[in-house]
């Protein structure tokens, strides 16, 4: 009961969710529809099939998944029913402004036109606006791909960025790429007036992170939870204000932690570290972002005022524009001011 309680509390709450992907947040259903669509590929087309697809070994399953679930989308109008689908979940979670990231490569390469790519999310991000949800993009890279994908990644920004856009991403796996690989992509990004927003320390040690840090001069950092095995490293992200986009639920599915009691939320909090909660893919690991809410009170044992803080902080640490911000900030303490008064 008080569990329920405190869900519709944390959806009240003027949320953002800066670290989540757009194929990998498309609901089982969405995608059952886009596999009829395309019956020759290996994503189920019955939804009990798609939950047990949805079932990880291990972090290279689930990229192997996610990839071929990434190929259905290959018109301009899949991207826009995504969009919208995200719009409507975001909405009725009480988030009110997004980074989505979008791997640009990936869609290019299964069939849609550049043009037609960014004139879909813009359409999206439009629609998703009238919900009352403003939407921010991340253009991220496929690691496992190779440096070739930051070259088509950076062409198509300099050509077709849509409005909104404002980092730039690095997913995948870690093992076997270092992430120096893209240190170049990741300049002409900034060059471009993009942040850096690589994933680092997921699947690796705090070395990926430090390396985040010193190669691709990382803004935030998608997930980071290995920083928890460094001293040294929490301290200089508690100095330099850098942002974890921690993601829990996806960390146990995708075997990052082994469970969620080897969770190193509450070490990195005590540390100072700042932090911000997401879903990452939220689709596919059966979660959303209020549930992410629930289960790192649960693992860290946070106050309802520790609750506050991560949603002020992941106003903060977005790209939000200052109005917006000020905005959320606001309605964010009229809540809080109500709760103590209480
Ligand atoms: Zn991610």
């Amino acid at each position: 009961m008080a569990t329920e309680l405190d869900r519709e509390w944390v959806r009240s709450l003027p949320k953002t969710e800066l670290h989540v992907h757009l194929i990998g947040a498309t609901s089982p259903q969405t995608v059952v529809e886009l596999a009829r669509r395309h019956p020759q590929t290996r994503v189920p087309t019955d939804l009990d099939e798609l939950q047990r697809f949805y079932t990880f070994r291990d972090f290279d399953s689930f990229v192997e998944v996610y990839q071929a679930v990434s190929g259905l989308v290959t018109a301009g109008d899949d991207v826009t029913v995504l969009i919208d689908g995200l719009a409507r979940d975001f909405a009725a979670q009480g988030v009110r402004y997004a980074e989505v990231t979008v791997t640009a490569a990936t869609q290019l390469a299964d069939g849609i036109e550049p043009d037609e790519l960014a004139e879909a999310m813009e359409n999206g991000r439009r629609a998703a606006s009238e919900r009352g949800v403003e939407i921010a993009w991340v253009i991220d890279v496929h690691g496992g791909l190779g440096p070739r994908v930051g070259d088509v990644t950076i062409d198509w920004l300099t050509g077709f960025a849509p409005p909104r856009t404002i980092g730039f991403g690095l997913g995948g796996p870690e093992k076997g790429v270092p992430r120096s690989l893209f240190a170049p992509h990741f300049a002409a990004a900034r060059e471009l007036g993009l942040r850096s927003l690589p994933h680092a320390g997921e699947t690796s040690g705090p070395e990926s992170v430090w390396s985040a840090l010193r190669d691709l001069s990382a803004e935030r950092i998608g997930h980071g939870i290995a920083s928890a095995a460094d001293d040294e490293l929490m301290a200089y992200l508690a100095d330099e204000r850098i942002t974890l986009e921690v993601c829990p639920t996806s960390n146990v599915c995708t075997g990052a932690v082994t469970d969620l009691d080897h969770h190193p939320l509450r070490r990195l909090m005590d540390a100072d570290v700042p932090i911000t909660l997401s879903t990452d893919d939220p689709g596919m690991f059966g979660t959303d972002l209020v549930n992410e809410y629930v289960v790192a009170q649960r693992i860290a044992d946070l106050t309802n005022d520790e609750i506050i803080s991560l949603v002020r902080h992941g106003i903060d640490a977005s790209y939000c524009d200052e109005q917006t911000r000020k905005r959320l900030q606001d309605e964010l303490q009229e809540i809080a001011s109500a709760d103590r008064s209480l």
